[in-house]
């Protein structure tokens, strides 16, 4: 399923690289941290440039902050690098729900 935007259409150059856009340009809001929390994430994963990457608990995030935003406030650990990215961590098995794998109990 694709996101469908709201507002204007942004011109490529002007577009966010932590935001998605539809096929019409327009900007797409972001999944919030209560979101991934409710499709069942075990957390938020930041990833650096470098590798290293990590799992944020929920506990340690703002429910209405939009998940590619919690990178911003990150620094690696390893690298000293503020190049990282965020994204709901689905290893608690969204995935195989989703794929109809998993008991549904
Ligand atoms: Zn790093």
């Amino acid at each position: 399923m694709r996101a469908i935007g709201r507002g204007p259409s942004v011109p490529r150059r002007l577009r966010n690289p932590r935001r998605s856009y539809d096929l019409e340009g327009r900007e797409c809001e972001p999944a919030t941290v209560a979101n991934a929390r409710q499709n069942g994430a075990r957390g938020i994963t930041v990833k650096c440039a470098c590798n290293h990457e990590a799992l944020i608990p929920f506990e340690r995030l703002w429910p209405d902050e939009y998940v590619p935003d919690v990178a911003l406030r990150c620094r690696c650990t390893v690298c000293g690098g503020r190049r990282i990215e965020s994204y709901p961590d689905w290893s608690g098995g969204w995935r195989w729900k989703a794929g109809g794998l998993a008991p549904t109990t």
